[in-house]
């Protein structure tokens, strides 16, 4: 799994390598202005005039204006400023020209942003209206139909950057048409650009923004076409480049390696087709099938990009999804790459009527048009491993060759949960399932084969005891009255039921649970490693650890304050001195099991133990009772190791570290 499959296409792409060795040639080279008089700002003007008549052949745009920009949501700005502009002069002439801004529901955020932005800014004081779109993605022409005739400016896309789906451009304009709006009209063509054909001159598209970077060449550059006698106020004012349309010196270093990638559509060869596309991405759908029977995709594939597939998978988080790709190193992700870093749920799929919690399963995988057989081939190798990867959690065998019953947290929304199973993993107690994991344990339960013996909430209401019990069939409580309960002997001489987990036992105090191993009928206080709910202030239990429904830590000694977590951070250069300076230290893999499985951890010469951040509680005590032996936790990005070190510190192992910026930057 060492080499990367770069799946996130839509997000941004590599360069071109005829684009890379263009744009250093005009850095080295042809690095004139284009506006200096002389040779050197000559050559640079050839450049540059080549280049947009390359543009306009590609983009099918002999008339109107194609200008270089920064990119589309410069593009998408320009758009919007001209409209109002315009929307604002016709006003004062006394021209109908509509009150409403329509965009579509599933549009980039920069088009709803911008038209807020500049409505507020210009004062226009127009409407904006969101234009919805059916369950498959696509405009509602019904609806545009009712708003046409008041729209000033209508902006919808091309294609959906999340889900692919290719808007009925002809449906939109014939719409248009038909209820004489007076409304100017921008597509934000950014992922269409080398996946669908276009003709721009051939439409009543009055503005089209691009992004370079979308497709293989830099980013920072960018086009934007205007129909001709569509209006137009520039942005940016100065020097007058662009015939003054878009002052600032040209980017001509991203201009040629633009013009390179345009070069490479016009004369073909380099890129697929889009019947090649479509077939690459109907055996990558394929493979995703096979691999995770269960998934569903989200938007129609016959209307989408060649290129894209949103599909979730039942069960599983996108997070837990992107997590297993990332192991086997194929990048994907959850949506739009803006959005990746804010745990919002997609409002693309919202707006198509997916579930909320489909939608938060969702997954994007898109690749660009020089994905070729090999690339596709390796692609599909790796989604069947993540497959089989994500089995390998769901067998007994994972739990079995452990002398304890062994603990496992569950977590949501801040509240913690613990699934005890006993040392085969045949038998498993719920303890606090938070509500909303409840059809996720049970699913996962019945696809382990293992029996729920109980399932109980330490407060009373607090958890998601009653789903997970009437999933599964059992009552919820603690089973008392059962003849899985026996007679156990505490410390304080108090007798007390006790519920047998394999050898251990987990035994009921008052409003506390102890789990540990009672020999002769007796659990002495020393053998009770985990306690659970409300500790008796004056219990002594010396070796367990408290497990907490909720706060952090979610484990602590008890009758400790716990210890600072001080600082834990090692980046990937530090970790590295650090492993070499203390051979002994333990490197912690705290990655889910199918991440793991989908590829091992090493690290600078270390092999990492595999421990699940959701499995640390139970190794915890351990590694407390061995405390002169540093730890290094690892993970892909960082977030849980750092979880990792900070519970072991704050449970006093002075020499717990983790490596920031996890695997991703450790290379
Ligand atoms: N429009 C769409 C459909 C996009 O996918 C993107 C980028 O994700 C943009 C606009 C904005 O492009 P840029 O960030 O390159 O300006």
């Amino acid at each position: 799994m060492s080499t990367e499959l770069y799946l996130d296409a839509n997000a941004t792409s590599p360069v071109l390598p005829a684009a890379a060795a263009a744009a250093m040639a005009a850095m080295q080279d042809c690095f004139g202005n284009p506006s200096s008089s002389h040779a050197c700002g000559l050559r640079a003007r050839a450049l540059l005039d080549g280049a947009r008549a390359r543009a306009r052949r590609v983009l099918g745009a002999a008339s109107g204006r194609v200008l270089f920009n920064s990119g589309a949501t410069e593009g998408i700005q320009t758009a919007v400023l001209s409209a109002l502009c315009a929307v604002r002069e016709r006003r004062q002439r006394g021209e109908a020209c509509g009150d409403l801004l329509v965009y579509g529901a599933t549009e980039h955020k920069a088009v709803p942003e911008s038209l807020a932005h500049w409505n507020r800014l210009l004062g226009t004081g127009l409407e904006l209206r969101v234009l919805p779109v059916g369950a498959d993605g696509r405009h509602r022409l019904d609806l545009l139909r009712e708003l046409a005739p008041r729209a000033a400016f209508v902006c919808t896309m091309a294609a959906n950057n999340e889900t692919g789906v290719v808007s009925d451009l002809d449906g939109i304009a014939r719409v248009l048409a038909e209820a004489h709006s007076p409304a100017l009209w921008m597509v934000d063509c950014v992922q269409a650009l080398g996946k669908l054909p276009l003709a721009l001159d051939a439409t009543r598209i009055d503005y089209a923004p691009f992004s370079g970077h979308k497709l293989y060449a830099p980013k920072g550059i960018g086009m934007l076409y205007v129909r001709e006698g569509a209006p137009y106020t520039p942005l940016l004012c100065g020097g007058g480049q662009e015939a003054g349309q878009r002052s600032g010196t040209e980017n001509m270093a991203g201009i040629a390696a633009l013009d390179a990638v345009l070069q490479a559509l016009e004369e073909g060869g380099t890129f697929r087709t889009p019947a090649q596309l479509q077939a690459g991405r109907d055996r990558l759908a394929a493979s995703l099938q096979a691999a995770f029977p269960a998934l569903v995709f989200n938007a129609p594939l016959a209307q989408a990009l060649p290129t894209t597939l949103n599909f979730s998978v039942p069960g599983l988080g996108s997070k837990e999804l992107l997590d297993l790709f990332d192991a086997a190193g194929v990048r994907v992700s959850a949506g739009s790459a803006c959005s990746a870093a804010k745990a919002a749920p997609s409002y693309v799929l919202d707006a198509m009527g997916v579930p909320p919690e489909r939608s938060a399963s969702a997954v994007r995988l898109s690749f660009g048009p020089l994905a070729d057989d090999a690339f596709i081939d390796a692609a599909c190798e790796r989604i069947a491993h993540c497959g089989r990867a994500l089995r390998l959690t769901q067998t007994p065998a994972q739990t079995a060759g452990q002398a304890a019953a062994h603990l496992q947290q569950v977590e949501s929304c801040g509240a913690s949960g613990w699934l005890l199973f006993d040392e085969a993993g045949r038998d498993c107690v719920a303890i606090d399932p938070p509500a909303a994991l409840a059809a996720r344990i049970a699913s996962d339960l019945r696809a382990r084969g293992c029996r729920l013996l109980a399932c109980f909430d330490t407060s009373h209401g607090a958890g998601g005891a009653d789903t997970l019990g009437e999933l599964l069939g059992l009552a919820p409580g603690w089973p008392a009255g059962t003849p899985l309960l026996q007679p156990v002997r505490l410390a304080s001489g108090a007798i007390v039921d006790a519920l047998a987990l394999g050898a251990d036992i987990l035994a009921r105090d008052g409003d506390a649970y102890l789990l540990g191993r009672a020999r002769n009928g007796m659990l002495a206080s020393a053998d009770v490693r985990f306690v659970f709910g409300a500790l008796p202030a004056d219990a002594g239990y010396p070796g367990a650890l408290c497990c907490h429904r909720i706060g952090e830590p979610a484990v602590s000694r008890p009758g400790t304050a716990s210890w600072p977590d001080g600082d834990i951070d090692l980046d990937a250069g530090a970790a590295a001195a650090y492993l070499a300076a203390h051979p002994d230290a333990l490197l912690v893999d705290v990655r889910e099991l199918p991440e793991h499985a989908a590829g091992a951890a090493r690290l600078h010469g270390h092999d990492a133990r595999h421990v699940p951040l959701s499995q640390l509680a139970g190794h915890a005590a351990g590694w407390l009772r061995a405390e002169a032996r540093p730890l290094v936790f690892v993970c892909r990005s960082g977030n849980r190791s750092a979880r990792a070190a900070r519970l072991l510190r704050r449970l006093g192992h002075g020499q717990a570290w983790h490596v920031a910026g996890g695997l991703a930057l450790a290379g």
